[in-house]
């Protein structure tokens, strides 16, 4: 079995305890047959109940780099069909995990399992396929951008004081005028 990304030939590993993969010595990346993913996730969880991602840009690891060659289209190593992507950004610089979309066998490229662990994908990682989740993510990733910048722009204390008071007004039935109350005053 070859690298998808290169010509190397991918050796047995486990990227984490109880799942096997076969791993590229050249570039860190890891291929997880559909059938080891498949026994794996059924010992955790309940593959049909999809968790909602959680959007954790602080806690996550900040010295992640994307692989060189993350952004390569590949060939599954298994049956040679093209893997599929699909655009993780909820880390501070975004990434792609890759599925075959005839064996359904998946490929991380170095160092995205364990941000896949923290955003809670690891276990649902079929999902982030399929196209109304992708409408979510794409939603969970621009509400983690604007609290981000938003963080970056006044600092952690007056930005989380702001993220307090959005969710008081969110959760009021009144909640507008404390709104129409911040913009008048602020347009002058
Ligand atoms: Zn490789
Ligand atoms: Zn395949």
């Amino acid at each position: 079995m070859r690298c998808p990304k290169e010509e190397t030939e991918l050796t047995a590993g486990q990227m984490i305890p109880g799942l096997p993969t076969q791993d590229c010595p050249d570039c860190g990346g890891a291929w997880i047959a559909a059938t080891d993913y498949k026994r794996w996730q059924a010992e955790r969880t309940n593959p049909d109940a999809v968790p909602a991602p959680k959007v954790l840009p602080s806690s996550l690891e900040t010295d992640f780099q994307p692989a060189p060659l993350d952004g390569r289209a590949g060939l599954c190593p298994e049956c040679g069909y093209y893997l599929v992507r699909a655009r993780i950004n909820l880390s501070k610089v975004p990434f792609y995990v890759e599925r075959c979309r005839s064996c359904e066998g998946i490929w991380c490229d170095r160092g995205e399992w364990p941000i896949l662990e923290q955003l809670g994908i690891d276990t649902h990682i079929g999902s982030i396929f399929l196209p109304e989740r992708q409408a979510q993510l794409r939603r969970l990733e621009t509400a983690a951008r604007e609290r981000q910048a938003t963080v970056e722009k006044l600092g952690p204390e007056i930005a989380n004081r702001i993220f307090e008071l959005a969710a008081l007004l969110e959760a009021h039935p009144q909640g507008d005028f404390g709104v129409a109350y911040l913009m008048r005053h602020l347009q002058k």
